[in-house]
């Protein structure tokens, strides 16, 4: 079983002494900023100059400083930069700066786990991957509760990473609720393969897959948009509040007998063998170098499939009956 810290198995005086840099301002950023600020850390955010995220930074408060500054001065820094951007934002900004004695927080593996970011081994590394996005890390908070996090040491040269990086995650909020320890590779792994197969990915497909087939037979879009994309909400929380069987005895008989008949003909062994293809590229590399590349090349593949994303049928039907139904 995993083990779960909370609040008693952290002390918040080791983090609340030392100087945080938080690089980025975005969605991750803001909510360790404010959070960390309101628990009593001195907090420095690092944003280039021409980003716009430094308007809300100081509406917020803060004076932000540019990346490599927050950095110097700070004893731990963690990097809220999008992934895609972390290995150059650490190559230009942060690696100058890091000394013994020095800590280097991510929120999500990627940047360590696939070579983006190659750290000296001279100073202590780790991450706290909040489950969940920004502003709800910042919501919770606010209401005296927290969100799960995931944490690992990746190295600890003081000796002292392990304390300090449950310290930081006890002032994020996260013990409040829980935090589980897991390796770089696990956290990585899991994460992309659950957001490509179930969470976005797989969610997307079988939404928009269900959707034309009723409209191809003749079926109204907006009904089809109702009950294959909006009721998908219900569901889903009943899900998260008990589980499947708890899910399974909230909805109606017919339901329940129609989940057990067709669930495994829609999702079936064709699936399984796709979802241990997609594992084994997440595992090898093959997805986080396409990724990369696609970055380097300018995005070319992603403008054009976010063009196709916004034109499909679903969405002016989504933003019609948005309006209808408030
Ligand atoms: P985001 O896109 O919301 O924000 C990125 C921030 O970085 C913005 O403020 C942007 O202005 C800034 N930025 C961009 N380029 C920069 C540069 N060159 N130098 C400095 N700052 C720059 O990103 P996010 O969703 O907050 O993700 C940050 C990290 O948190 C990622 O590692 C991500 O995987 C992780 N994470 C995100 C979530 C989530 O739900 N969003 C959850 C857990 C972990
Ligand atoms: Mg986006
Ligand atoms: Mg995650
Ligand atoms: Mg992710
Ligand atoms: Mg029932
Ligand atoms: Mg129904």
């Amino acid at each position: 079983m995993a083990t779960l810290l909370y609040d008693a198995d952290a002390n918040i005086e080791l983090i609340q002494q030392k100087r945080i840099a938080i690089i980025g301002y975005g969605s991750q950023g803001h909510a360790h900023a404010l959070n960390l600020r309101d628990s009593g850390c001195t907090v420095l955010i690092g944003l280039p100059e021409i980003s716009r995220s430094r308007a809300r930074a100081e509406k917020d408060g803060f004076s932000p400083l540019l990346p490599h500054e927050a950095a110097a001065q700070a004893d731990c820094i963690m990097l809220l930069v999008p992934d895609q951007y972390q290995g150059q934002v650490y190559s230009e900004s942060i690696k100058e700066t890091l000394a013994p004695g020095k800590l280097l927080l991510v929120a999500h593996g990627f940047g360590l786990h696939y070579g983006q970011i190659v750290p000296p081994d001279n100073i202590d590394v780790a991450m706290v991957a909040p489950n969940g996005p920004g502003v709800q890390l910042r919501q919770m908070y606010v209401a005296s509760s927290g969100i799960p996090a995931l944490w690992t040491i990746y190295q600890d040269v003081s000796g002292h990473a392990r304390e300090l990086t449950i310290s930081y995650a006890r002032a994020l909020g996260c013990t409040r609720a829980g935090i589980i320890q897991t390796t770089l590779a696990e956290e990585t792994e899991t994460d992309l393969f659950a957001e490509q197969v179930v969470l976005c990915g797989g969610l997307t497909s079988l939404i928009r897959n269900a959707f034309e087939t009723l409209v191809e037979a003749g079926y109204q879009p907006e009904v089809a948009y109702t009950c294959c994309l909006q009721e998908v909400k219900l569901i889903a929380d009943l899900l998260y509040k008990g589980g499947i069987h708890f899910m399974h005895n909230s909805i109606s008989d017919t339901a329940e007998f129609g989940d057990y008949l067709t669930g495994p003909r829609i999702i079936g062994q064709q699936s399984r063998e796709q979802m241990r293809n997609v594992l084994h590229e997440i595992q090898d590399g093959t997805f986080a170098r396409n990724w990369i590349l696609e970055n380097q090349a300018g995005r070319p593949t992603l403008q054009a499939l976010r063009r196709k994303d916004a034109a499909h049928q679903i969405e002016a039907v989504g933003k019609h009956m948005r309006q209808m139904l408030p």
